[in-house]
């Protein structure tokens, strides 16, 4: 119950890891706001919501965060509806599109880094320029990156490229902003089992799973711990840094 009365965003909600936050981020007391590229998947998430206590009131919106203008249009949606910018920000939208770098498109390259890292540029920007604006006491903004951004992929040359971005922006962020109380965190998971990871052949997963000292694939739940964690003011003197959800793979 640490996010009682708090107004929360999440990008990417209506799967996976964004979903399980949402979930998470309700059970603390939180309303959430649920956006993604699918309606439809975050009126689902939404509807999987506890809304239970006092004050909760969950929304669902459709975003697509690689364009500015559609990220402008849902941060005015929000303040029109809760009066007030949300203060705490996931940003968790992201794609892949895999190839070997010798192979790999310049559009596949673009759309990758247009989502994972304009688009957590953007909503970055958008929610802490709100917040800025309103003269709130505090936010707490947190990035999904990947431990794939620190040490690389077979294939996800613009999936890894976007990851490290996301990093540096999250820490340039993060001294900005401090002086308005803004903490900006970096969440960097490893292999967890989402529709994302679906995607990869199972003989690729069978090998990374021997990789992870823990011996197993995460649960989305696993990494939304630690976002509630960075959200609260359980990690008020934390800010700038990434924390790896890996089970251990790849650690030093
Ligand atoms: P997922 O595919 O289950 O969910 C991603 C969500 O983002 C989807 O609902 C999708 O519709 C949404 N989305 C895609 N493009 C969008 C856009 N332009 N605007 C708004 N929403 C958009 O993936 P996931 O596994 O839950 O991943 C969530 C985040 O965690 C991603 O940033 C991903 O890179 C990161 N991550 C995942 C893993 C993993 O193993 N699953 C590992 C490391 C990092």
């Amino acid at each position: 119950m640490r996010l009682i009365s708090r107004l929360t965003l999440v990008t990417g909600g209506g799967s996976g890891i964004g979903r399980a936050v949402s979930q998470r981020l309700a059970s603390e007391g939180a309303s959430v706001v649920v956006a993604d590229i699918s309606e439809d998947s975050a009126n689902e998430t939404v509807g999987r919501l506890q809304s239970d206590l006092k004050g909760q009131s969950h929304m669902a919106a459709a975003v697509d965060v690689s364009s500015k203008e559609s990220v402008k249009k849902l941060l005015t949606r929000i303040q029109t509806r809760y009066f007030q910018p949300p203060s705490v920000c996931v940003n968790s939208a992201g794609i892949t599109q895999d190839d070997f770098l010798l192979n790999m498109e310049e559009e596949k390259f673009d759309r990758v880094i247009q989502v994972n890292l304009k688009g957590s540029f953007l909503v970055t920007q958008a929610v802490a320029q709100a917040l800025v604006a309103c003269g709130s006491p505090k936010g707490s903004i947190i990035t999904l990156g990947s431990i794939v951004g620190k040490v690389g992929n077979l294939g996800q040359a613009n999936y890894a490229a976007s990851k490290a971005g996301v990093e540096g922006l999250t820490r340039t962020a993060a001294k900005e902003l401090s002086r308005f109380g803004i903490r900006c965190n970096c969440v960097l998971p490893g292999f967890i089992t989402t529709p994302m990871t679906d995607e990869v052949p199972e003989k690729v997963l069978v090998k990374m799973k021997s990789l992870v000292p823990l011996g197993r694939m995460g649960d989305p739940a696993e990494v939304a711990d630690v976002c509630a964690f960075l959200a609260s003011d359980d990690s008020r003197y934390i800010t700038g840094t990434s924390i790896e959800v890996t089970g251990g793979l790849f650690m030093g």
